[in-house]
């Protein structure tokens, strides 16, 4: 059977296909598809992102199409930047200035005022004619935000997310160890373990 992987991050897709092999699955990547629709990622959730997404790619290919959206929450931002993690220094936003605004945001606030959690939502859609079929799958990773960037590795807010289980930011560690506790990594090995049981229903 055919997948879709509504990605273009090389990072993401390597890691999805490293934990759906062994599945009698076919992933095709979306770079290989021509003239695929832009979506614009405005829902207030991460299951109304990633659902869209997948809906709309699933819709224009005609195949079982699996799209995700993830984000940061700090607790003491309410939440935010949430699925405005991407964009959260404004439109010209990229990764170093999305981590200043982080640490300006929580300038004086001690190591128990600074909880945050990384969230990542994937979903699979399905397109059949009338009724399309879907699935969500959620993850969380819990940490907190460090004074001050550690680590090279990574992308987004690794260097700023401390996890305490090994005493280190994201940023200061390997992909395969992050994979292995991190929110992606959790709702990417949930839907590798519900795959073979939903593979009949999706002939
Ligand atoms: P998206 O899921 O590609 O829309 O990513 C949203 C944003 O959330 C990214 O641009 C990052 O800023 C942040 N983010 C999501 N997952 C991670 C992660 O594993 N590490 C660091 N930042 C992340």
């Amino acid at each position: 059977m055919e997948l879709l992987v509504g990605t273009t991050n090389a990072g993401k897709l390597a890691e999805i296909e490293a934990v759906l092999k062994g599945l009698p699955i076919q992933i095709v990547p979306l770079s290989s598809l021509g003239g695929y629709p832009e979506v614009i990622e405005d829902g207030k959730s991460f299951e109304e992102n990633a659902l869209k997404k997948a809906r709309t790619l699933a819709d224009f290919s005609g195949i079982l199409t699996l799209a995700d959206d993830s984000g940061l929450e700090v607790e003491a931002l309410g939440g935010a930047p949430g699925v405005h993690s991407a964009r959260y220094s404004g439109e010209d936003a990229d990764d170093a200035r999305n981590n200043e605004k982080l640490l300006q945001a929580l300038t004086g606030l001690p190591r128990e005022q600074r909880q945050a959690r990384f969230v990542c939502v994937l979903a699979l859609c399905l397109p059949t004619s009338g009724a399309r079929r879907e699935w969500l799958f959620r993850a969380e990773c819990e940490g907190w935000i460090a004074f001050a960037p550690r680590g090279k590795n990574g992308f987004g807010y690794d260097p700023l997310f401390f996890y305490p289980p090994f005493g280190k930011t994201f940023g200061e560690v390997d992909r395969e160890t992050k994979g292995r506790v991190s929110h992606r990594g959790k709702a990417l090995r949930k839907l590798a373990q519900a795959l073979p049981s939903l593979l009949p229903l999706l002939r």
